[in-house]
């Protein structure tokens, strides 16, 4: 079995965006628990580069992301993301799950804002694209809020599957820009959301890879709390795991995303890991 790589960078558990370096407090400590598997590989996060960044946003983001002491880390988290599209489309790597300190999916191509600098996501569609041509995608988005940095980098991109649970309802015309609200959905709707309206798309959409935008800030008592658990997110990688099993060779990354309670971060990320490591 190839190994899952887990990308991490010592920054994001000293001065990450979010709740200012706590949110990662127990790690890289924490990757102890987790390397009993034999396919668990650690790999640092090198910085994104600058050239790629600006393919997808202004000059302008750039320079103030430079400007943001908060953005520190932002290099190095949407570099992770970069290097995990590359070595699990190539093959190098089953799956990945990717650590960040700085979040993307509120970067659009010349506005960043809530925790968010670069868009992760789309520099590492655009990556992929520039080494191995016009590649589809789907992404699936479980963060607490809408991704709308994300949506409005891939309006014009109907190569990508963008499908996004928030809090409004949405189908785009050509039905590759989608969002199904979480209001009225209990946990198990919620896994259902997935496992029924997001596969049968992905499976009828055909991407060659696929991200799942995590965020635990979903979870009871973090800041998004939709009433979510580490149950749901273990049932939710289980889903994600088959389904790329089945329509694309594997090719699954997982993107930390929003939440800054730091045992949640701790127990959420470890368990979809544990899930993403087994058979
Ligand atoms: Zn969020
Ligand atoms: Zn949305």
């Amino acid at each position: 079995m190839l190994p899952t790589g887990v990308f991490y960078h010592e920054s994001f558990s000293k001065r990450s965006y979010l709740t200012i370096g706590t949110r990662l407090q127990d790690f890289p400590a924490a990757f102890e628990r987790l390397k009993q598997y034999e396919n668990f590989r650690l790999i640092e996060c090198p910085r994104v580069d600058e050239k790629l960044i600006l393919q997808v946003h202004d000059l302008s983001l750039l320079e103030g992301v430079k400007r943001d002491p908060l953005c520190s880390t932002a290099w190095h988290s949407a570099g992770g993301v970069v290097l995990a599209g590359e070595m699990v489309y190539e093959g190098k790597l089953r799956n990945g799950f990717c650590y960040i300190g700085a979040g993307g999916h509120h970067a659009g191509r010349s506005n960043f804002w809530g925790y968010c600098c670069f868009n992760d996501v789309v520099l590492s569609i655009t990556n992929l694209r520039n080494k191995f041509g016009m590649l589809k995608f789907a992404i699936l988005d479980t963060d607490a809020h809408h991704g709308d940095g994300t949506r409005e980098l891939l309006s014009n991109d109907s190569n990508t599957l963008h499908f996004c649970i928030c809090g409004s309802n949405y189908v785009s015309k050509d039905k590759t820009k989608i969002d199904v609200s979480y209001w009225n959905l209990d946990r198990e709707g919620y896994v259902n959301v997935v496992k029924e309206s997001f596969c049968e798309m992905a499976k009828e959409f055909k991407p060659d890879l696929i991200y799942w935008y995590f965020g635990h800030d979903t979870h009871v008592g973090d800041y998004g709390d939709i009433g979510l658990t580490v149950k749901e997110y273990v049932k939710i990688a289980k889903i994600m795991k088959d389904l790329a099993k089945e329509i694309c060779n594997e090719r699954l990354i997982v993107v930390l995303g929003g939440g800054s309670v730091s045992y949640i971060a701790k127990e959420s990320t470890l368990a979809i890991i544990e899930e993403l490591l087994k058979p």
